[in-house]
C-alpha cells in the first residue's frame, strides 16, 4: 500500500488511481467507467407536486453499495465525496439550478436522527447549495411523524406511510424549491415534501437526488433542454 492510495467507497479497493479524493477516501477510475449514470441534462418527470427530477445516477451496482455504506454502516464520511461527485454531474445545468431560491434536504425523523446521528441527505446537500448558489435551508421542512422506513415497504404502502409525515415551519411562500434526497424510488417522500411546502405557499418545486431505482418504469423526457 502506498502512501498516495485511497479507498474507493464504492469497490473498497486501495488505489492510486482516485477521483473525488476526500482525504482516505474516493471513486476509483474503474468504479467511475462504470458508474450507472441517467442523464443528467434530461429530467424525470414529477408525480404531481414535483415538476420534475433531476437524479444524474441509477441506484444500482457498486453505488448502491456506497449509499448503502454511507446511509446504515455509519460511512458519513462518503457524504463529501458523493457531493463532488455530484457537482461535476450537474455543472452543465448549474446555470438553471441557480434560479431556484432554496435547497431542501429531506429531513429525518427525531427518532432516526438519534439511531443514525446524521441526516444523509442534509450532508450532502450543504455543500451542493453553495456550490448551486441557493439558500441551503434544513429547516424549511420538518417531520413531524415517525414514520416507517420507506425502504422496508411496497410501493402501494409508502404514499401512506408518509402522509402527513412533514410540516414546513418557515416562510416560503413564493419560493421556488429543490428538494434533496439521497434515492427516488416511487417518489412517494419528496412528492408529500412538495406537497407540503406548497400548502405552505412555496412556487416551483424540483427534486435533485443524488440517485434513482430503474425499477421503476420511468420514461427520462427532455422537458427543458
Ligand atoms: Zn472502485
Amino acid at each position: 500500500m502506498l502512501f498516495h492510495d485511497a479507498m474507493c467507497i464504492c469497490c473498497r479497493m486501495r488505489t492510486a488511481d482516485i477521483k473525488y479524493r476526500r482525504g482516505g477516501i474516493g471513486i476509483c477510475g474503474r468504479c467511475f467507467s462504470r458508474m450507472p449514470k441517467t442523464s443528467s441534462t434530461m429530467s424525470f418527470s414529477g408525480e404531481k407536486y414535483v415538476d420534475y427530477v433531476i437524479s444524474p445516477f441509477y441506484y444500482a451496482k457498486h453505488l448502491r453499495a456506497a449509499i448503502l455504506a454511507y446511509k446504515f454502516n455509519g460511512a458519513k464520511a462518503y457524504a463529501k465525496v458523493f457531493a463532488e461527485l455530484l457537482k461535476d454531474e450537474l455543472e452543465p445545468i448549474k446555470y438553471m439550478l441557480g434560479g431556484f431560491d432554496m435547497l431542501v434536504p429531506v429531513p429525518l425523523s427525531q427518532r432516526r436522527m438519534n439511531e443514525r446521528g446524521y441526516n444523509q441527505s442534509a450532508l450532502i446537500a450543504e455543500p451542493l447549495a453553495e456550490f448551486i448558489g441557493a439558500d441551503y435551508s434544513p429547516d424549511a421542512l420538518k417531520r413531524v411523524k415517525n414514520t416507517r422506513r420507506q425502504s422496508g415497504l411496497k410501493n402501494y404502502e409508502r404514499k401512506s406511510n408518509v402522509l402527513g409525515a412533514f410540516s414546513a415551519p418557515d416562510n416560503v411562500k413564493g419560493k421556488s424549491v429543490i428538494i434533496f434526497d439521497d434515492i427516488y424510488t416511487t417518489g412517494s417522500t419528496v412528492e408529500e415534501c412538495a406537497k407540503t411546502l406548497k400548502g405552505a405557499g412555496a412556487g416551483k418545486i424540483i427534486a435533485l437526488t443524488l440517485s434513482i431505482t430503474d425499477r421503476r418504469l420511468i420514461t427520462p423526457e427532455a422537458r427543458l433542454f
